[in-house]
C-alpha cells in the first residue's frame, strides 16, 4: 500500500491542503508548534480511524469549527483506493462518518483493514512503563493483522465489564455466587483464546526483535519476549490456557469481589522484555538500552505485517530521529530503505540523510509547502 495524497479539512491547527505524498520517504520539517505531529496524526486518522494522542475526537476539530474530515488517496497492486473520514459535533455528541472507496464502513472494520506503525518519543515508556502500553502494541499489531482479534477483544472486554458489575451484586446486594458460573467460563474461554493469539505473535515478533536488538548490541545482548500472566511470575514460557485462568480466578475469587472487579487477565497480562539471562529491561534497562528495545519492536512490527499481509504497513516517524543516535538511525534508515513508505517529522532536515525517493516539506502555521 502507498499513500498518494492528503487531503485535510479543518483537522487541528492545519490549514486546508491537498498534499501529493507519492515518495516513499516524506519529510515534514520545521519549528516547533507549526503543525508537524498534527500531519501525521490525521494520516493516522484517516488510515485508522483512531487519533494517537487522544481519545477525545473533539479535540481534533479546528477550534472554533464543528466539523473536520481527512482522505487519504493510496494504491496497492491492483487498484487506487480512498479512504474518507468526517467528523462532527451535533450538540454534545461527537459523529462519524467513514467511506472506503465511496462506501460507508464501521469504525470497526476501518480499524481492522488498516496498516500503519507509528513511533514517536512517547513509545520509549514501554519498556519502563505501564503493562497497559505493552498490551497496547500487541492489540494494535494483532487487530491490524488478524481480522478476528478486535471482535475478540471486545467481546472479552464486555464480559469483564459484566463480571465486574456482577462481583459488585454480590459484594452490596448478596446477589448468590453461583450467578458467577457462566461469566467464569465465558471469561477463561475469550482470555484462553486471546492469549493464544498474542503468544503466537509474540513467537515470531520475538524472533524478528531479537535479530534488530542483537545487530544493535554488537551481539553482546539478546532480547528476548515473553507473555505474563501474572505480576510475581518471571520469564516462563508458560501458554496459559483456559484451565490456568480458571485456577486464577478461583484463587483469587474473594479478593475479586472484595474489590468489585477482575484482577488477572488479558486485560492485565503483560509483555515481558528481558535481556538474558532474564533480566526484566522495565528493572534494568538504560536509556540506550530502551531506545534499541523499541526500535526493535517497532521493526519488528513492520517485518510480521509484511509477512501476514504481504506488504509493508506505512511508517509514522515523529520526533524519534532527534531520539535516536546516529547508529540506531542510519539502521532504521538502512531497513525502511526503499521498501517502507515512510513519513517522518524534524525540527533540523540535515538530521536526515539524502535518501533515494525522499521529498522534503516545510511546515509554517499549519501549512506544508513542498519543495
Ligand atoms: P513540535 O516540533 O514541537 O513537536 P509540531 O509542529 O509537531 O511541533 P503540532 O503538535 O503539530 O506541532 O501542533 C501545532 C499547533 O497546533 C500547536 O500550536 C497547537 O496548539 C495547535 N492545535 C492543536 N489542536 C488544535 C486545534 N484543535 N485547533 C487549532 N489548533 C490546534
Ligand atoms: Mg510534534
Amino acid at each position: 500500500m502507498k499513500i498518494t495524497s492528503l487531503y485535510s479539512y479543518n483537522f487541528r491547527n492545519l490549514a486546508s491542503c491537498d498534499l501529493a505524498l507519492g515518495a516513499m520517504v516524506n519529510v515534514f520539517y520545521g519549528a516547533n508548534a507549526q503543525g508537524k505531529t498534527n500531519l501525521l496524526e490525521a494520516l493516522y486518522y484517516a488510515s485508522c480511524g483512531l487519533s494517537h494522542r487522544t481519545g477525545n475526537e473533539e479535540e481534533l476539530i479546528k477550534i472554533g469549527e464543528r466539523e473536520l474530515s481527512v482522505f487519504i488517496d493510496y494504491e496497492d497492486e491492483r487498484s487506487k483506493h480512498r479512504l474518507k473520514v468526517k467528523r462532527w459535533q451535533e450538540g454534545t455528541r461527537g459523529r462519524k462518518e467513514i467511506e472506503a472507496d465511496g462506501a460507508r464502513i464501521a469504525p470497526k472494520a476501518h480499524y481492522r483493514s488498516s496498516s500503519v506503525v507509528l513511533f514517536a518519543p512517547e513509545d520509549l515508556l514501554m519498556v519502563k512503563g505501564e503493562p497497559a502500553l505493552r498490551r497496547r502494541y500487541l492489540d494494535m499489531q494483532l487487530s491490524q493483522t488478524d481480522p478476528l482479534y478486535l471482535d475478540l477483544l471486545l467481546r472479552y472486554n464486555k464480559t469483564v465489564q459484566q463480571r465486574n458489575k456482577l462481583l459488585k451484586d454480590i459484594r452490596d446486594e448478596g446477589a448468590p455466587l453461583s450467578l458467577l458460573l457462566p461469566w467464569d467460563e465465558e471469561f477463561c474461554r475469550l482470555a484462553a483464546a486471546i492469549a493464544a493469539k498474542r503468544l503466537a505473535a509474540i513467537e515470531v515478533l520475538k524472533e524478528i526483535a531479537a535479530a534488530v536488538y542483537s545487530s544493535l548490541s554488537d551481539h553482546k545482548e539478546s532480547l528476548e519476549l515473553a507473555y505474563r500472566i501474572k505480576e510475581d511470575s518471571s520469564f516462563s514460557e508458560e501458554r496459559p490456557t483456559a484451565e490456568t485462568y480458571a485456577a486464577l480466578l478461583d484463587a483469587r475469587r474473594r479478593e475479586d469481589i472484595g474489590r468489585g472487579s477482575t484482577g488477572i487477565g488479558p486485560h492485565r497480562d503483560d509483555l515481558l522484555l528481558a535481556l538474558s539471562p532474564a533480566l526484566n529491561m522495565r528493572s534494568f534497562a538504560s536509556q540506550g538500552q530502551q531506545r534499541s528495545c523499541v526500535l526493535a519492536l517497532k521493526l519488528a512490527q513492520l517485518e510480521y505485517s509484511r509477512r501476514e499481509k504481504g506488504n509493508f504497513p506505512m511508517l509514522l516517524l515523529d520526533d524519534v530521529m532527534s531520539e535516536l543516535d546516529g547508529d540506531r538511525r542510519k539502521r532504521l534508515l538502512h531497513f525502511i530503505d526503499g521498501k517502507v513508505q515512510t513519513f517522518i517529522t524534524v525540527n533540523d532536515k540535515a538530521l536526515i540523510p539524502p535518501l533515494p525517493g525522499s521529498a522534503f516539506f516545510r511546515v509554517r502555521e499549519g501549512r506544508v509547502f513542498p519543495e
